[in-house]
């Protein structure tokens, strides 16, 4: 898991309840990894680049990097993380002004037995995944007033290829 203990967040003592990890990447190591010009193997040991390489993998599987591996499939060009749209959209599909959003179910408030809430801590929980859920509400309000269309794919749509294209298509229809 990655970076576990330093995406805690300060108000909590608890641990985290089985089957979910906290909402953070490492953005910095794959920044490192994709700019071009960086050889890995000048820089790193073996061992340290073995090391690199397995996150790596970890993060590939992502929800959203299977996402955009099934939009790149289907021949859809898109974007990533518009800074300058509410909520920065994981996913932005110019052409057919749509933005997708990539969800986990349980930091989003999924209605799925994923998104189910902690038993223990609950004013905790309650507090920060309320937040969460209001701040995506905002987002969409604000993106949809200016034209955009918004489109969520839960984490737990991504786990059946067939079913996540199909969701992926009727929410883009035909046109590429
Ligand atoms: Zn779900």
């Amino acid at each position: 898991m990655v970076g576990t203990g330093l995406c805690r967040d300060p108000a909590f003592s608890g641990t985290w309840p089985t089957g979910t990890t906290p909402s953070c990447r490492s953005v910095s190591i794959r920044r490192t990894i994709s700019s071009p010009g960086h050889d890995l193997s000048d820089i790193y040991s073996p061992e340290r680049r073995s090391k690199l390489m397995s996150r790596v993998r970890a993060t590939d599987t992502t929800p959203e990097i299977v996402v955009r591996r099934a939009l790149h499939r289907m021949a859809y060009r898109f974007r990533l993380h518009s800074e300058h749209l509410p909520g920065r959209p994981d996913i932005v599909l110019p052409r057919h002004t749509t933005v997708i959003f990539v969800h986990g179910c349980f930091w989003h408030g999924h209605t799925c037995a994923k998104g189910r809430r902690p038993k223990s801590n609950q004013t905790f929980w309650d507090a920060k995944l309320d937040r969460n859920v209001e701040r995506d509400r905002e987002a969409y309000a604000q993106l949809a007033a200016s034209g955009w269309e918004v489109g969520v794919i839960w984490e737990c749509e991504t786990k059946d290829a067939d079913a996540l294209q199909s969701r992926l298509s009727s929410m883009l229809g035909g046109a590429r």
